[in-house]
């Protein structure tokens, strides 16, 4: 068994979902479960839907016309005219008039809820996993759609719902698994899930991948496939430096740290569920098949040298700056700072202490002015939004010499406001200004992916 994802992109237009399906036939030998992501934009147009409606901004109602013609445009040029098709557009009519009515609750009661949202956000999954099954039945693969809140479990935290494993597994092996044994392909929703009581929640923007990862946990799979619009892991998000590099092969703690500092191609939660079983994760691109893409391994050899791997960024991140000349280095001081982070629930990415401070960089800025206010009574407190953290990633660093000193003096001109690195031996991390985390990016690209400045 394998797990095949595709995202937004990958499901974005007919012509998309027809690669799809010739992606999905040539791997039915190795019995495939199918995870779809909603069509490419579609959940940013659902929450913003959303917010309309809590407005009261007419708008929604255009939008919701809008999203219903994009799926049935899709339909019409996937299907011809018959029962199928009519079938077909008929359940999708069935979600968006349930969409209509969630819009009106909170129009008409002027609340938005992180659990209607959940709601809201998750029906594009719901849509794009009715086309795909029934597309890849059109080209004469067996399959059929499944609802994934019918398999995947969470817990109630809205927008974040976490999954829980046995009772996921428990469904898993009742409703998917079995489809699988007889020659079907089950085709899922990524993204979304329910509670026990079935209230629907989902798993954090870009969770289909997560989706994936935990299908194939619990099957389990031989390998999960993550289909999307590049070649595969590159040194760089391709978008920002047009040189960027397929990666072969990285290791899980690689792969991990770089989905946690930014490189969007992969949620950063697929990896733990996988690599706990041992299964391969491959990144490949659904309009080149070609490529042999990314394959992420258990773990890089021992024996490798020393070298950097990819470059991410993760900008809208807040840095906290907390001075106290006299009592920094005092017993329990960092554990009061750190206590304030956790009653908040913030998580911390990067720390740097000196005798007089300590640096702190949040990646959501909710709490800051709650743990600003309880910090106070510690020393002085600096908030500077409108940061970056920019990550070198790799394996081995501290066994080369001279690393860091490319790494900054490729960024001699740049205003470097925060280093961390050492504590895991696979990243090196800096903080930066917003606006200076592009260019920092193809400086560092350029020197130690592309042979120096020359
Ligand atoms: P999908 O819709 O398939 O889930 P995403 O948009 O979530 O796709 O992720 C793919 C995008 O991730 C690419 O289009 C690329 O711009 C971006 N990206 C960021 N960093 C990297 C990287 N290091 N390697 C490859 N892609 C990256
Ligand atoms: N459709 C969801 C999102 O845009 C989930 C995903 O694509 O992974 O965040
Ligand atoms: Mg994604």
């Amino acid at each position: 068994m394998i797990v095949m994802k595709f995202g937004g992109t990958s499901v974005g237009s007919a012509e998309r979902i027809r690669a799809l399906g010739d992606r999905v036939r040539e791997r039915l030998s190795r019995r495939p479960v199918v995870v779809v992501s909603a069509l490419s934009r579609v959940t940013d147009l659902l929450i913003r839907g959303a917010n309309l409606a809590l407005e009261r901004d007419p708008a929604c109602d255009a939008l919701v016309h809008d999203l219903l013609d994009r799926h049935r445009a899709v339909v019409h040029e996937l299907f011809p005219a018959g029962p199928l098709r009519e079938g077909l557009v008929a359940r999708l009519e069935t979600v968006v008039s349930e969409l209509r009515t969630l819009y009106s609750g909170v129009h008409a009661l002027e609340e938005l809820t992180p659990r209607s949202l959940d709601a809201i956000s998750g029906m594009g999954e719901r849509l794009s996993c009715e086309i795909a099954a029934e597309a890849l039945a059109a080209a004469g693969i067996p399959a059929r759609a499944v609802d994934a809140r019918t398999v995947l479990v969470t817990d109630e935290s809205f927008g974040r719902a976490v999954p829980l494993m046995d009772d996921t597994a428990a469904r898993v092996s009742r409703t998917v698994r079995p489809l699988v044994t007889s020659g079907t392909v089950p085709v899922l929703g990524g993204f979304i899930g329910a509670t026990r009581n079935g209230v629907a929640t989902t798993l954090g923007r870009g969770g289909s991948d997560w989706s994936a990862a935990l299908l194939g946990a619990t099957l389990p799979a031989e390998e999960i496939q993550i289909w999307t619009d590049v070649d595969g892991m590159m040194t760089v998000d391709p978008r920002v430096v047009p040189g960027a590099r397929v990666i072969p092969e990285v290791s899980f703690d690689e792969a991990a740290e770089l989905a946690y500092f930014g490189a969007k191609v992969l949620h950063p939660a697929t990896i733990r569920p996988a690599v706990e079983q041992g299964i391969p994760v491959l990144v490949l691109n659904s309009l080149n098949p070609a490529s042999s893409g990314t394959r992420i391994v258990g773990r890089a050899p021992d024996d490798v040298p020393g070298e950097p791997r990819a470059i991410a960024f993760k900008k809208g991140i807040t840095v906290l700056l907390i001075s106290q000349p006299r009592m920094l280095m005092a017993y329990g001081f960092v554990a009061r700072v750190f206590e304030a982070f956790d009653r908040h629930r913030t998580s911390v990415d990067l720390i740097a202490t000196s005798e007089v401070s300590i640096s702190l960089t949040v990646d959501d800025p909710e709490h800051v002015p709650a743990i600003q206010a309880d910090l106070a009574g510690l020393g002085e407190v600096r908030i500077m939004p409108g940061m970056a953290i920019v990550s070198v990633v790799g394996r081995g660093f501290i066994r080369q010499p001279g690393l860091a000193g490319r790494i900054f003096q490729a960024l001699r001109d740049v205003n470097v406001l925060m280093i961390s690195f050492g504590a895991s031996d696979v990243n090196i991390s800096f903080v930066v200004a917003e606006g200076a985390a592009e260019p920092a990016v193809r400086l560092l690209h350029q020197e130690l992916f592309e042979g120096g400045r020359g």
